[in-house]
């Protein structure tokens, strides 16, 4: 089985049960989704739907993200990203309620997507007693400007080039090796932390931007002790396995922000745009396609291999069942069937 596009509808939250809110998006069975309100009707086909009541474990086995995560181990480029509009469960899917203070730890039922991920890649390495290299780097894109989220010190902008065997990669960028479920769990928990703290400045700053976690997974054959000093010349698997936190897809009225609200949604929109656009052009048939301007952003830049032709991609839709949501979920739904047709070629 492979990852599969996979939609979430999150239960309602009580500040909307308490105000009333109608839940105008129900999951039908069979991977349907039926939206109903007043004057929609519609009924969209997903290969995986997870309602209000569907556990953190059901959705990390539902979604194929095991097979994601094997398909890194074996040196594939695997992509995960979680998209909708603020509020709509994204960060929830990926890292479960992040602790909201060190005191009280999420309890493991609730871990998300990520911290699954991570148990399965070490117990995997140790099972298959291969010699894995295992790093992980954390970078946001904020204002269009690439910043590493583990790299001491205030944050600063990134260059982020190109090259022919590398691709789009950012400069300088921290990689941080790691062995243990604790180290690499610490690592997001910094990373996360440093991009909460500039909330306190910027309004909303976290879902303002995008975040990327890679981990690397570099393996090495085994080798006999004779071979061991050829073995530098053997080839060795280089898989990554990246998480996306896209910021919240809702469309900022460009008339209500001015300055620098008006900055960090233009360059939302620009790379959510940006990101639909290539998705939509990915999504014809491979002798229609035209060029792909993964230029356009720098989201599209860093997600280019992932998307186009070689990597693995599991695309998570989340939305708020919400009748005051509704037409952000109808968007989201739209977008997620669209990016349901592209294919790719490991
Ligand atoms: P986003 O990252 O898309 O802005 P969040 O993940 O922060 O949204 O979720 C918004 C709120 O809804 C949070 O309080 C979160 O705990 C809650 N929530 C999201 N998804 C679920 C879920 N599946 N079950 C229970 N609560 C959820
Ligand atoms: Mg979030």
């Amino acid at each position: 089985p492979r990852p599969h596009p996979t939609f979430r509808v999150r239960p309602l939250t009580c500040t909307e049960t308490r105000r009333g809110d109608q839940q105008v998006v129900h999951s039908l069975g069979d991977g349907a989704v039926h939206v109903s309100a007043a004057r929609h009707d519609a009924t969209f086909g997903f290969s995986a739907v997870f309602d209000a009541g569907a556990s953190q474990e059901a959705v990390f086995e539902g979604s194929g993200m095991r097979q994601l995560v094997e398909l890194a181990m074996d040196g594939f480029s695997c992509t995960v990203f979680a998209f909708g509009q603020t509020g709509s469960g994204k960060t929830y899917t990926l890292m479960g309620p992040l602790a909201q203070s060190e005191a009280q730890p999420a309890s493991p039922a609730l871990l998300g997507l990520m911290q699954r991920s991570f148990t399965c890649l070490l117990e995997q390495s140790r099972s298959r007693g291969s010699d894995l290299a295992l790093s992980a780097s954390y970078l946001e894109i904020y204002n269009e400007q690439v910043r590493d989220l583990l790299s001491p010190g205030p944050p600063c902008a990134l260059p982020l080039r190109w090259s022919k065997t590398r691709g789009f990669y950012v400069e300088n960028q921290l990689s941080v090796e790691f062995e243990s479920l604790e180290a690499i769990v610490s690592l997001l928990l910094q990373g996360s932390q440093r991009r909460r703290t500039s909330a306190h400045a910027l309004n909303r700053h976290s879902s303002r931007s995008h975040a990327l976690l890679t981990v690397h997974i570099r393996s090495r054959a085994h080798h006999p002790p004779t071979l061991v000093l050829q073995a530098s010349a053997c080839p060795s698997k280089h898989g990554t396995l990246c998480f996306v936190d896209l910021a919240g897809s809702e469309r900022v009225k460009e008339t209500g922000s001015r300055g620098e609200l008006s900055v960090e949604a233009n360059s939302i929109n620009r790379s959510l745009l940006a990101l639909g656009h290539c998705i939509s052009l990915l999504a014809k048939p491979r002798g229609k396609r035209t060029h792909i301007p993964y230029r356009d952003s720098k989201l599209t830049r860093l997600l280019a291999r992932s998307l186009g032709g070689s990597g693995i991609t599991l695309m998570v839709a989340c939305i708020s069942p919400s009748s005051r949501c509704l037409s952000e979920t109808l968007s989201t739904l739209h977008y997620a069937s669209r990016a349901r047709r592209v294919t790719t070629r490991p």
